[in-house]
């Protein structure tokens, strides 16, 4: 795929789609979102990439893998009836009600997907100049706030863990 695509490009192209070939750790993907009216079916629910995957743009990952399991956990909890089907029913609303806000958030990329592969010379140069400037003063404050506002953008539950 990628030898076709760029095939004839110029510059450095042809020494790097060789190189890739034969690259014995090559890694190759798509930037895609994971998105989902409902996470559980019966007693299976998704949680991190599974169910919400961001796509590596988001740089929020982790921070949905960490937030959920701890959320999924904590609303299953230790239960004084057990697993229930009542309790796991409730369990998995509960997760879901307060977790989808945050996927929301963590998903809501600047300029969409699209926005970072650049089509054409003139938006190679601008997403050039732009990760350049956002990593200086005084544009560099803006961008940390917006992924560190994103980051904190949930009040994590305090759960009662369960007596040993
Ligand atoms: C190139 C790249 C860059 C990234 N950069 C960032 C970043 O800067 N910041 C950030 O926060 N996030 C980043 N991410 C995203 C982050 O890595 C993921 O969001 C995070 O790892 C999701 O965690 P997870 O536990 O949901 O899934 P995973 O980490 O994918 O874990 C799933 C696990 O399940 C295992 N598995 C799959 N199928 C089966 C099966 N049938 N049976 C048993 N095990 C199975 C897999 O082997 C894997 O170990 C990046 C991802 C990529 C690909």
């Amino acid at each position: 795929m990628l030898a076709d695509r760029f095939i004839g490009v110029g510059w450095h192209a042809g020494e790097l789609i060789s190189a890739a070939a034969e690259a014995d750790d090559f890694y190759f993907d798509a930037f895609a979102q994971v998105q989902m009216q409902s996470w559980s079916r019966g007693r299976v629910t998704l949680c991190g990439d599974a169910g919400y995957c961001a796509s590596p743009l988001s740089g929020m990952g982790t921070s949905l893998a960490l937030v959920g399991s701890y959320l999924l956990g904590g609303e299953l909890g230790p239960a004084p009836d057990g697993l229930s089907s009542e309790h796991v029913d409730g369990a998995l609303a509960s997760y879901d009600r307060l977790m989808r806000p945050y996927v929301g958030k963590c998903q809501d990329l600047p300029s969409g997907v699209d926005g970072y592969a650049p089509m054409s010379n003139s938006d190679i140069v601008i997403t050039a100049q732009v990760m350049k400037w956002m990593q200086r003063w005084p544009f560099r404050s803006f961008a940390a706030k917006k992924f560190f506002t994103t980051a904190d953008s949930i009040a994590l539950p305090e759960y009662v863990t369960a007596p040993s």
